[in-house]
């Protein structure tokens, strides 16, 4: 998979891409990011690459002819990209799908924008989609660039050792994950649940489905609609409910 950001802050995205996972799939070859400074594409000297917004205002704004340049470059060298995405706090919320969708892309360019945001022509004539990351304003784009291709890296096959470990994450079939824990068995008196203790692996299972869906129940009831459950996590879901109507903390 190929990733094109550009940006205006190239060593703030080459920074986060240096460490980990990601990091691991860049130096194994399974995804290749390309950062491209958006300064290169400035037609002038001092290499500006916004201006002031037209009918006034406060701030600048990012101009569309060096994005155009940036995006035609990369169809050269690399060749038509599969969607182009602008990071915008006014473009669709990113979630779990979205992340499986481009994982599932060859080649995609990822644009940042900065201070007031992007000419909106960039929008009207090179941007496939926008992409928020939450109901807040950020400074620049580069965050959630980062936080997309971190969310879409780890799905692409290969990047993360254990398969399992993805399919079993929160948000992958609608349910929260389990709660996890590790050595000591006991510490400040507070001690892991016995039935992960036992070895009995049937158990563990079941334990993990009830604690999994108990969550989503407790935190995030919103998931339930949309989650495709096994039997055994439908008739655990009904079991708590159940219990919850006769007034039993779940
Ligand atoms: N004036 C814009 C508005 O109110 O919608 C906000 C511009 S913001 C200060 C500068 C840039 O940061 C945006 O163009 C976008 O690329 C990025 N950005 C800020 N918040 C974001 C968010 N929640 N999700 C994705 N990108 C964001």
């Amino acid at each position: 998979m190929k990733i094109d950001v550009v940006t205006i802050f190239p060593e703030t995205v080459q920074g986060l891409l240096r460490e980990g996972v990601v990091r691991r799939a860049i130096d194994r070859d399974l995804v290749e990011v390309q950062i491209h400074d958006l300064r290169d594409y400035s037609d002038d000297r001092h290499r500006s690459v916004d201006d002031v917004p037209y009918g006034g205002g406060p701030g600048m704004v990012l101009k569309c002819e060096p994005l155009f340049r940036a995006i035609s470059a990369i169809e050269d060298s690399v060749g038509l990209p599969e969607a182009v995405v602008l990071m915008s706090p006014q473009g669709k919320r990113f979630a779990h799908p979205d992340a499986q969708r481009l994982s599932r892309l060859s080649h995609f360019v990822v644009l940042c924008g900065r201070y007031e945001g992007v000419d909106e022509r960039v929008r009207e004539s090179i941007v496939t989609e926008e992409l928020s990351i939450g109901d807040y304003v950020l400074t620049g784009g580069e965050l959630p660039a980062l936080v997309i291709i971190d969310a879409v890296a780890r799905l692409v096959p290969g990047v993360v050792g254990n398969a399992r470990s993805v399919e079993s994450e929160s948000f992958v079939r609608g349910l929260l994950d389990f709660p996890q824990y590790t050595r000591p068995a006991e510490a400040r008196a507070l001690r892991v649940p016995e039935t992960l203790l036992s070895g009995h692996h049937k158990e563990i299972s079941r334990w993990r489905k009830r604690e999994a869906v108990r969550r989503t129940l407790n935190r995030r009831p919103d998931l339930l609609a949309q989650a495709s459950l096994d039997d055994e996590e439908r008739a655990i879901l009904q079991e708590l409910l159940t219990e919850r109507a006769k007034g039993a903390g779940v």
